[in-house]
This record gives structure tokens, C-alpha cells and sequence, in this order.
């Protein structure tokens, strides 16, 4: 008994690197790995320390079903505020009626707009998968393609960008209940004006997931899709660079039927750690100096474009109006996973990802996704960008040199530090 009581005591105090060692190193492990290469996965990011903060902070351990005033646990008077704060930041910043704060991650707030507005059987009018969409717009195996009738539509052949005549073709043969716009590797903005005409021509609802582009649009240099739709969902941890995790909003004629979607429809006691932390997101992205953070990866994003298409890569669309860019590799002897490959021994982190019309399965793929917040977030410039433009190119050229390619990328991981002044996990020091 006594044993157990020094251990149990112990316990109460220590930190991780005591209680799980094996733990504590994966974890600084994973930072290291983060400092010592790029990360240019389009939908990835580094958060801020306020953030990690407020994702390891006491409401983990508070219940708070239900929602702020309305609650089906007592003492949540101080998690409410925590909420309240949330909400009305989510809703100044992107000028909606209502917002729920509530999701777990993205795919979450795509289910709660669809048990909102939707019956099972319905149809949904969205983009491909191999157009860019997102799995939860309508993937056969996902839970949105399960209970619901998709409609995919695509991009144009010789443009790669969204063909309005054929969504509006869908549109009336299909007569869709909701049309969503918004994918994960379209890089042109997403124009959801031209959206709203086609869905009011055939009575629809209008959805808009920017979980790509929300930090753009938080910044005013995407255009804002809420005054065009019903619905607009988006994640935190994407160009928003907050905690991993998902919003809604919505115009108020949908709040009540969107906050019973969440709870009690799918969701139990809400994570409030980590609305915390996206109140602290929303507050950071009404300020200039994220401002200038977003400005950074839009001029980041066109310095790296220039640079690949100078060294001969071809880009879909020519180019990006966003935070990312499709490298199509059809014109060239890669597959997209061996290019992910070759580009990974370079310490150059990228995803592999089908372009429009692929020949190839998804595990292989012809293109190339990269995207320019992570390392923008640690201070890269155009010329960081150029620098790691011209390594993609050579690290995909014929008989690249890899060890001084290797050399290259470890010095711009020297120049820009991730996270300087962290020393990890191996001490309980908060
Ligand atoms: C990333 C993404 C999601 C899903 O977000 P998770 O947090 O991974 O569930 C949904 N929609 C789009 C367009 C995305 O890019």
C-alpha cells in the first residue's frame, strides 16, 4: 500500500519524460524531424507556442455538453466565456450569422452541415477527388459517400480550372439539394459568387469548405465566400495555423439545425482545450502581423511556382492564386510517388496526389502537391523559395548530386530555425 501511494503521489506531479520516457523521446523525435527539413505539405502548418498552450491546458478535463448557458454539465460557467469568445471571433472575422466552434477536424463540420441540411439519399453536387475535392465531399468508401447521392463535376481539360458551364449542366440534370465548393489541391481561388448563381438557378444550397484557404481569407487576400453561401466550413490547423480542429458557419436562418447537428447529432462533450486554442487562433489572424504572415506564403507560393516552371516542371494552371501548387509530372518519366520519394531524400517533405483525369491509381499518382505555410511560418522568403525551387528541379533532374542537394536544404534549416529556444520533451518544464 505504501509502494502504491509513492507511486500514485508520483504520478500526480511528474512529467511526461518521467511517466513515459519512450513517449517523451518520439515526441522530441517528431520536432527534430520537423526542424531538419522542409515541410511543404500544402495542408500543414506549425502553430503558434500559444496554441500548444492551450491545447494542453485543464479544460481536457471538463465535460460541457451542450453549449454556452445551455449545458447539460454543471460547472461550466468558465468554459462557456471560453466559447462565447470563440464564436463571436469566428463570426467577426469571416462577417457570418452564426458559427459553431464545436468540431473536432474538418471532416466533422463537413458532416454537421450535412446532417443540417440534408437527408440521407439527397444529392450533393461536388468537386471530383481527382479535380481536387476532398474526400468528405462524396469519397464512395467515406460517410459522405455512403448516405448521400454524389454528383462529381471537374475542371476543364485544357485549363484545369472549374468549368461553370458544366457545373451548371450537373446542377439542372441532377437538381442537387446542396452544391459544395472549395477542394484541397485546386490552387485557384474559389469563386463562390459564380457558385451562388448556379445553386440559386436551381434552388440549392450553397456550402463552401475553405479548410485550405481560410488563413488567406482571414487575411482579405482570398475572397471571402460567406456573404455568397448558406454554409462555410473550414479547419484551424491548415493556412489558419491554429490548433487541429474544425468550425462552422452559417447564416443564423441554419443555426439551430447546425448546432443540433453537432450535438446532440454526432458529437458528445465538446474538446474546450482546443477551442481555446482556436479562440486564440482567431484573435492572432485579426492582426497585421499575421497579415503579413499570409502575404509572405501568397509571394512565396509564386516565387516557388516561378522557379519550377523556369527549371521545366509544369504546374496546373500555370500557376496559383492560393497557398499551394500542383506539380503535374504527366510530361515526365515520374510517377507522383516516386517523385515524392526522390524529393523525401532531399529532406524536402511533399504529398504525392492524382491531377485531373489521372491514368494513375491515387497510391501512385501523376502530380505533386506543395503548399508554402509550414515554411513560411518559420521565416522562409522568395529567396528561401527559389533556393528550394531550384533543389525540387535538380533533385528531379537526371543523376542528382543528392549529398550537396541534402547540403543545401540543411543550411536553409540553419538560416530559418523551427521553434528556437525549445529543448523538447525531456524535461517537465510547462
Ligand atoms: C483537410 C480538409 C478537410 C478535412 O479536415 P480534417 O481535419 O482532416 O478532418 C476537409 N475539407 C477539405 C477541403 C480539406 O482540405
Amino acid at each position: 500500500m505504501a509502494v502504491a501511494q509513492e507511486t500514485l503521489q508520483h504520478l500526480r506531479s511528474a512529467g511526461l519524460s518521467e511517466v513515459d520516457p519512450e513517449i517523451a523521446e518520439l515526441l522530441t523525435a517528431e520536432l527534430e524531424r520537423q526542424r531538419g527539413q522542409i515541410e511543404l505539405i500544402a495542408s500543414e502548418n506549425f502553430t503558434w507556442p500559444s496554441v500548444f498552450e492551450a491545447v494542453g491546458s485543464v479544460p481536457t478535463n471538463k465535460y460541457a455538453e451542450g453549449y454556452p448557458g445551455k449545458r447539460y454539465y454543471g460547472g461550466c460557467e468558465v468554459v462557456d466565456e471560453i466559447e462565447s469568445i470563440a464564436i463571436e471571433r469566428a463570426k467577426s472575422l469571416f462577417g457570418a450569422e452564426h458559427a459553431n466552434v464545436q468540431p473536432h477536424a474538418g471532416a466533422q463540420a463537413n458532416m454537421g452541415v450535412y446532417f443540417a441540411a440534408l437527408q440521407p439519399g439527397d444529392t450533393i453536387l461536388s468537386m471530383k477527388l481527382d479535380s481536387g475535392g476532398h474526400l468528405s465531399h462524396g469519397l464512395k468508401v467515406n460517410f459522405s459517400g455512403r448516405l448521400y447521392t454524389i454528383v462529381g463535376y471537374g475542371v476543364d481539360r485544357e485549363t484545369s480550372l472549374v468549368d461553370y458551364d458544366e457545373v451548371l449542366a450537373l446542377a439542372k440534370e441532377h437538381r442537387p439539394k446542396l452544391i459544395i465548393c472549395g477542394g484541397s489541391a485546386y490552387p485557384r481561388a474559389i469563386e463562390a459568387d459564380r457558385f451562388r448563381e448556379i445553386a440559386d438557378e436551381v434552388d440549392a444550397l450553397l456550402m463552401c469548405d475553405m479548410a485550405h484557404f481560410a488563413g488567406l481569407v482571414a487575411a482579405g487576400l482570398h475572397p471571402n465566400p460567406m456573404p455568397h453561401c448558406d454554409f462555410v466550413t473550414s479547419t484551424t490547423h491548415k493556412t489558419l495555423a491554429g490548433p487541429r480542429a474544425g468550425f462552422i458557419l452559417c447564416k443564423e436562418e441554419f443555426a439551430k439545425d447546425v448546432d443540433r447537428a453537432i450535438f446532440p447529432g454526432m458529437q458528445g462533450g465538446p474538446l474546450e482545450h482546443t477551442i481555446a486554442a482556436k479562440a486564440a487562433c482567431f484573435k492572432i489572424a485579426m492582426t497585421d502581423a499575421f497579415r503579413d504572415y499570409q502575404s509572405q506564403v501568397r509571394a512565396n507560393a509564386d516565387a516557388l511556382g516561378e522557379t519550377l516552371m523556369q527549371g521545366g516542371l509544369d504546374l496546373l494552371t500555370g500557376g496559383t492564386d492560393t497557398h499551394l501548387l500542383q506539380i503535374d509530372l504527366r510530361n515526365s518519366e515520374w510517377t507522383g510517388k516516386d517523385a515524392e520519394e526522390r524529393l523525401h531524400e532531399v529532406k524536402l517533405t511533399v504529398n504525392r496526389n492524382t491531377v485531373p483525369f489521372d491514368e494513375r491509381p491515387p497510391t501512385i499518382g501523376s502530380g505533386v502537391r506543395v503548399g508554402t505555410p509550414a515554411a513560411t511560418m518559420r521565416g522562409f522568403d522568395e529567396d528561401d523559395f527559389r533556393e528550394v525551387g531550384t533543389v525540387m528541379v535538380e533533385a528531379l533532374a537526371d543523376a542528382p548530386e543528392l549529398p550537396g542537394l541534402n547540403a543545401r536544404i540543411d543550411a536553409l534549416c540553419a538560416k530559418r530555425p523551427l521553434y528556437p529556444g525549445f529543448r523538447g520533451y525531456t524535461t517537465y518544464a510547462a
